[in-house]
């Protein structure tokens, strides 16, 4: 049975590379109907915080990808924290202590760093042996550890030979003799490192497949390493490639919203999200881009994943999330756009004429906040003072008197009304209708001048002319 894991580290929001590598491990387990694990690496003390994980879960969830273990709910591989498994690291760290695979290191940490200091001094890489660290391990330091309640710490004896790795997306990785040194597993206050709590973790929840980002392809000759010395079989591990951003510079900030929650809060739905995401890096076989959840799991294999780095395209996304949007069932669009009507103050005068404003702007939005400037007229009156010639100022003074006692609300019966008064006065078309235009919505573009008509309703229609123009 495939078991995957996403695994996070609560030390700030999903970002895009977090929330695909997630993804992709949800659609393989998906696909194969596998486990899909989610286990919080919050080893990093300083660094992690509960508002995170909290966030984390929430944004997946969000996005669909709900796991079928973890520690919200348990499963049985658990505790799904890894700062709630402590005890178990200390177990296995002292396994490979007794199988001469590890050792127990009595310096410290400054004593550590100048070891270091003369190795680079020396132009050696700074890489730790066993030899180094034997003339720590005296009585007398011994028993100073043991009065101030300290442990030692547990460093694993890298093996010094060649490693061959055959990665799942990248194909056969060779890490060369010496290319690492010994490393602490265990810190000397009995808190693992990243490496060896993910190896034990891996091994202990049964982990067959790990897709995660290429940044951690240095990581998998320790972590193969340790593998060996307990004497397990690696599950298989697949990097995929690295995100740039447009200018082929690694996405980051300076290439605007990156984390899921900011993608979130400004109206993107999760449904354009994950299918954007699937692309970064990932291709259906028959090429198809806009793909539901389902569709995505029953194309989903490793082997379409990109052996090169994706490029995120926000104009890409903005269209896709257009799109979800224009297709979008709308009961569902008005629920999702009303706490950001209530943001913004709009008051929709019933949920049918706000279904109405909601069909004549959808087209010409990507992302829900751009509701706002879309259609924020038909909320709020534009505070504008425009001039015209004399001859449009009396027709749309009579227009406005026109629609003001007329009781239809018509759409035929408005646009004859208004044609009538522009042939009958024989004004120039063009500059009435800009500056009809300019009087209702504050703006020189927008849905057509009727819909506008409309939806504000004759009076408010009449008031908007008359309070506009410039005397
Ligand atoms: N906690 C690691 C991270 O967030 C997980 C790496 C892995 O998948 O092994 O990058």
């Amino acid at each position: 049975m495939v078991r995957v894991r996403f695994a996070p580290s609560p030390t700030g929001y999903l970002h895009v590379g977090g929330a695909r590598t997630a993804l992709f491990n949800y659609l393989f387990a998906r696909h194969h109907g596998g486990k899909f694990v989610l286990r919080i690496e919050d080893t990093d003390i300083a660094r992690s915080e509960k508002v995170f994980e909290q966030n984390l879960m929430e944004t997946l969830r969000w996005l669909g990808l709900n796991w079928d273990e973890g520690p919200d709910i348990g499963g049985p591989f658990g505790p799904y924290r890894q700062s709630e498994r402590l005890h178990i690291y200390r177990e296995y760290a002292q396994r490979l202590v007794s199988l001469g695979k590890a050792y127990e290191v009595y310096a410290y940490p400054e004593e550590i760093e100048k070891i270091r200091e003369q190795l680079l001094s020396q132009d050696e890489a700074p890489h730790y042996t066993r030899e180094y660290f034997e003339s720590f391990a005296t009585s007398e330091r011994k028993r100073e550890y043991e009065q101030k309640g300290l442990k030692p710490a547990i460093y694993f004896s890298m093996p010094r030979k060649t490693i061959v790795h055959e990665d799942l997306v990248k194909g056969t990785v060779v890490f060369s003799e010496g290319s690492v040194g010994d490393f602490a597993i265990l810190r000397s206050n009995g808190v693992p490192t990243y490496n060896f709590a993910c190896v034990v973790d891996d091994m202990l929840m049964q982990i067959t497949h790990v897709i995660r980002g290429d940044d951690h392809l240095p990581n998998t000759v320790k972590q193969l390493a340790m593998y060996e010395a307990f004497g397990a079989t690696p599950p298989k591990i697949g990097h995929v490639s690295t995100i740039l951003g447009p200018d082929g510079k690694k996405l980051s900030k300076r290439h605007g919203a990156t984390s899921i929650e900011e993608f979130r809060s400004q109206g993107y739905l999760p449904e354009a999200v994950v299918n954007y995401l699937a692309l970064l890096g990932w291709s259906s076989p028959d090429a198809k881009e806009i793909m539901s959840m389902d569709e995505m799991i029953s194309k989903f294999s490793i082997d379409r994943l990109s052996k090169n780095p994706a490029i995120f395209d926000p104009v890409k996304l903005n269209w896709m999330n257009g799109h979800y949007i224009r297709t979008m069932d709308e009961e569902q669009l008005i629920h999702l756009i009303s706490p950001f009507l209530n943001n913004w103050g709009f008051l929709a005068k019933s949920p049918e004429w706000l279904r109405e404003v909601l069909q004549t702007v959808k087209d010409r939005i990507h992302i829900l906040k751009d509701f706002q400037t879309a259609a924020d007229f038909f909320f709020i009156r534009p505070q504008v003072k425009v001039s015209a010639s004399q001859e449009v100022r009396e027709a749309l003074i009579e227009c406005s008197e026109k629609l003001e006692s007329s009781q239809s609300l018509d759409k035929n019966y408005v646009v004859n009304l208004i044609r009538s008064v522009v042939k009958g006065r024989k004004v120039n078309a063009k500059e009435f209708y800009t500056t009809l235009r300019h009087l209702l919505t504050g703006r020189n573009e927008g849905p057509e001048l009727v819909d506008i008509v409309y939806l504000l309703g004759t009076s408010e229609t009449a008031i908007r002319i008359k309070m506009g123009l410039e005397e």
